[in-house]
């Protein structure tokens, strides 16, 4: 078992292209990012000693668009995760209909162990070593795995103060448009929030239309209860699935009726700081349900990978279904909120199981979509309120599950090779008209 994430990228990659049937030189263009960078980013710690840290930003490719992606903040930031992660960024964005290539960066940093002021210099230095690279049409970094609206805002401001330093032009609209994820009142966008949660629960109810099932009753249980567990519970819920089950980090919590109320359990979780101090909320005190899970009351944060659900949300983290658990899970369906939940070896497993995968680059998303309208509206000094943001990002989301459908049904593959296949042949379509009008042009 090979768990290299840029190794399985590149093996899925391998095994679309030749279902498709893909061009060999753009094959060959896609197995390799177009451009790595590494960076040193020496900054004076609050103690007055000098700490070396390494930043990285890969671009994968920008035939669609600029490259895009997230930077994210943690100690086991490597090369091959940033590659694989560019890499997967530029078959989403193709997935979805973005006009946007894949870039992915970080530093190597636990955040947590940072002041303030020393996660400011580190973002501010890291924003001028990429100076020359990032910029609304060249590579537009958003946040990921610890970084934030704020840091985000660090990054725009220092990317203003340079381009006016070594007199580089661009309008307001460029400035604001060099990131995304951005504080409202930096040009962040209305519903980026909700975005990724909104647009998993728009691809889930498109899904089932195709598979002619109506969401009424069905039984949900999601893992992760943080930025997209919370606003998919939410918006499951109102569209009429029954939330049965949700867990944290600390633990989860498990009602076979129904969870009364989502947005109740998200206060309690704010106020108490986990979830599964929040059991006797609402319905959720419902005394014979204590009797389930072995007697439990409140679950171990993995159960909930295996109960007797119709729908699996994995919504937190990484590599949680394996072949050590693929077996035992029970949902018919599972949608993959988070980045590269399914392992491969449990990917052929639920396959042969029938599982319905409904696979994170298409499932998620919804977060890229919003970072395009954000750029967007930054480019054409727009403001779209909450309510037009959804109602784009649902038509985009009911338009990429039905590309997706029907190429699972023309090449008859799983969701996910379909998936990889849908954004292939996208890009394949702009490279050749691109080739085609550059050849015109000579
Ligand atoms: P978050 O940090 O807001 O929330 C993560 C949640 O997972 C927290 O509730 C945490 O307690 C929980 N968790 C951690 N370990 C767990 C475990 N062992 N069992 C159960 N729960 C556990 O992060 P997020 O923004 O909600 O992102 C979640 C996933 O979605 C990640 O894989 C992320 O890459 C992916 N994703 C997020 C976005 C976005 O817009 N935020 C977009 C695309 C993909």
């Amino acid at each position: 078992m090979n768990n290299n994430p840029w190794i399985r990228a590149k093996q899925q990659l391998t095994q679309a292209a030749k279902k498709l049937g893909l061009d060999k030189l753009l094959f060959s263009m896609l197995s390799e990012p177009d451009r790595i960078i590494q960076v040193s980013l020496p900054i004076k710690m609050d103690d007055g000693s000098i700490r070396v840290f390494s930043g990285f930003r890969v671009q994968h490719n920008n035939i669609q668009g600029p490259y895009k992606g997230g930077l994210r903040y943690h100690p086991k930031v490597d090369m091959d995760e940033v590659k694989a992660l560019a890499f997967w960024m530029s078959m989403k964005n193709a997935v979805v209909g973005v006009p946007f290539g894949g870039g992915k960066g970080g530093i190597t940093v636990d955040p947590k162990t940072l002041s303030e002021k020393e996660l400011e210099q580190l973002t501010r230095l890291f924003a001028r070593k990429l100076f020359d690279v990032i910029g609304a049409y060249k590579d537009v970094p958003a946040p990921d795995v610890n970084t934030n609206p704020k840091i985000m805002g660090w990054i725009v401001d220092e990317f203003k103060v340079q381009s006016e330093k070594l007199k580089v032009k661009c309008s307001e609209g460029e400035l604001r448009a060099v990131v995304t994820g951005k504080p409202i009142d930096k040009g962040g966008s209305e519903g980026r929030v909700v975005a990724t949660g909104f647009g998993g629960a728009q691809v889930l109810i498109s899904m089932l239309k195709k598979l002619g099932k109506s969401p009424k009753g069905l039984t949900v249980a999601i893992m992760g209860f943080g930025n997209v567990g919370r606003f998919v519970a939410h918006y499951l819920q109102k569209m009429g699935f029954k939330i049965v089950a949700l867990s944290d980090s600390r633990g989860g919590i498990y009602v076979p009726d129904g969870i009364e109320d989502t947005e109740e359990i998200n206060r309690c979780k704010e106020e108490k700081g986990f979830l599964s101090g929040c059991y006797c909320v609402g319905s959720v005190c419902d005394f014979k349900n204590k009797k389930k899970l072995n007697g439990r009351d409140i679950i171990k944060p993995e159960d909930i990978l295996e109960l007797g659900v119709d729908i699996l949300v994995p919504a937190a983290l990484e590599n949680v279904i394996t072949s050590k658990n693929a077996d035992k899970i029970k949902a018919k369906i599972i949608l993959e909120l988070a980045n590269g939940p399914t392992t491969l070896e449990a990917d052929t497993i639920l396959g042969k199981k029938g599982v319905v995968v409904i696979p994170d680059i298409l499932a998620n998303s919804g977060g890229v979509a919003t970072s395009y309208f954000e750029w967007y509206q930054n480019l054409h000094e727009l403001h779209w309120t909450k309510e037009e943001i959804l109602k784009k990002l649902k038509e985009k989301m009911e338009i990429a599950t039905d590309e997706v459908y029907a190429v699972s049904k023309e090449y008859k593959t799983t969701l996910r090779e379909a998936a990889y296949i849908q954004a292939l042949k996208r890009i394949e379509k702009t490279w050749r008209n691109q080739n085609i009008s550059s050849k015109n042009s000579q």
